[in-house]
């Protein structure tokens, strides 16, 4: 599977930055991270900092698949908006998502304070209603946000103009956010991660497991036996292929980043711009002043099909931004795609699957906020494999699809 076409920025930028051997030997472990993607890095570094015995596997070098495609907003608002959450889920269920969301934009940002070169950013949300018909919606939203203690702003379209010069019916305008390379965080946690003791092969491909009584075998293309008490399996949207059920709809998604911009508003480069259509644009600023536009998501799933529409969603891309911010002088500079999973509820999916060992865990940080999910994600699998409850256990289980 080919999850990403074109020219993704960060590798562009970064190159590889560090090295990781492939695994060469036998072994044992506490706990086997398949994927060195973003997911399986934050994993990786809560079991290790829990004093867990971790080894980190990927088949391709470590951040190549959808986390080099990543354009990387952290941000707690997810795709499903709160009461459309509430609506499927029931309201109190909805909220802790919601408030769990929160705290771990700000946990990520903390995580990626100490990693070096990473570029996070901390930055303000701005999601504007794209028709008039959705201002209604957006401010019953905002006052249901505000009801559960989660601060947002409500703007009325003369107050978005006058702040940000947007024309749109209405904003929603909240602090919590930020923005991140996350190619450069992956690979640079991962380095941290290797040099006190974590074991990272990448070009490794995991290609069969065997439970057996105190654990699972893992055994790779390279012919070697990994030994370990549980399997953590971070593949990304490769991991649907472990479970015997279709839990997620695979879709396509295009961005592209500007040459840096001459001149930048000082809003702009902290403030992140989304919108109520679905699929939706959105775009944030980079720390160098360019920025990066995302969008145009669709159902392909056919890698060649995907990179033959790269330059044509690129071009869509620059010109519906040019609705939001028409006096900006923008030159396109790289433009990617990549693949990503959808769930029906917008929620991901972490823990063991009914129909397999308990000792598999997965870590299926499926939908638009990805990366927030990895972060909640990290700290629930260590309280399974630890034994303690965690609150949204039942939530984002298998169980919730039967
Ligand atoms: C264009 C685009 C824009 C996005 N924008 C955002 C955004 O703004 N904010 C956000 O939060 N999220 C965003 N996402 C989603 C986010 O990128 C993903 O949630 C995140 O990258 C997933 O990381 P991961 O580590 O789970 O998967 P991956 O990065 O795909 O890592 C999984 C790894 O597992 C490895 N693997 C698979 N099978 C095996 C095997 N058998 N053996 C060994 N290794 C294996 C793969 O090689 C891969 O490196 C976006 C996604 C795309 C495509």
């Amino acid at each position: 599977m080919d999850l990403k076409s074109g020219y993704p920025w960060w590798i562009v930028r970064n190159g590889l930055p560090s090295q990781f051997a492939p695994l060469a030997a036998d072994g044992t472990c506490d706990v086997a991270v398949i994927g060195a993607g973003i997911t399986g890095s934050l994993v990786a570094r809560e079991l290790a900092g829990a004093g867990m015995d971790v080894v980190v596997l990927d088949r391709r070098d470590a951040g190549w698949g959808s986390t080099a495609a990543s354009t990387a907003l952290i941000q707690y608002e997810i795709d499903t908006e709160l009461a459309e959450l509430s609506r499927r889920l029931g309201e109190a269920d909805a909220v802790r998502m919601y408030r769990a969301c929160v705290a771990a934009v700000d946990e990520f940002a903390s995580i990626a304070g100490s990693v070096p070169r990473c570029g996070i950013t901390r930055a303000q949300s701005l999601y504007l209603a794209s028709r008039r018909w959705h201002a209604g919606r957006l401010r019953r939203e905002a006052e249901l946000r505000r009801r559960h203690g989660i601060e947002v702003e409500t703007l009325e379209a003369d107050a978005v103009d006058a702040r940000f010069g947007i024309d749109a019916p209405l904003g929603l305008l909240s602090a919590v956010g930020a923005s991140v390379d996350p190619y450069a965080f992956t690979r640079s946690q991962l380095a941290a991660l290797a040099r006190s003791g974590v074991r990272v092969h990448d070009r490794t491909t995991v290609v069969d497991h065997e439970p057996h009584a105190r654990g699972l075998d893992l055994r790779t293309d390279r012919g070697h036996r990994l030994r370990c008490r549980h399997v953590i399996v971070a593949c990304g949207y490769e991991s649907q292929a472990w479970i015997p059920q279709r839990v997620a709809a695979n879709r396509s998604s295009y961005a592209l980043v500007t040459e840096p911009l001459r001149s930048m508003p000082a809003w702009l480069a902290r403030t992140m711009i989304w919108e109520s259509a679905r699929p939706y644009l959105y775009v944030r600023a980079t720390r160098d002043h360019r920025l990066v536009i995302g969008g145009e998501d669709d159902r392909i799933d056919i890698p060649l099909r995907r990179d033959a529409r790269v330059p044509g969603k690129a071009a869509t891309l620059l010109r519906r931004l040019a609705r939001w911010l028409p006096d900006l002088e923008l030159e396109p500079g790289f433009a990617w795609a990549g693949t990503f999973a959808e769930t029906a509820d917008g929620l991901p999916f972490f823990g063991p699957h009914p129909a397999l060992d308990r000792r598999i865990l997965f870590a299926m940080a499926y939908g638009g906020n990805g990366i927030v999910y990895s972060v909640i994600g990290a700290g629930l699998l260590r309280a399974t494999i630890e034994r303690r409850r965690h609150p949204l256990r039942r939530l984002l289980s298998f169980d919730r699809i039967g």
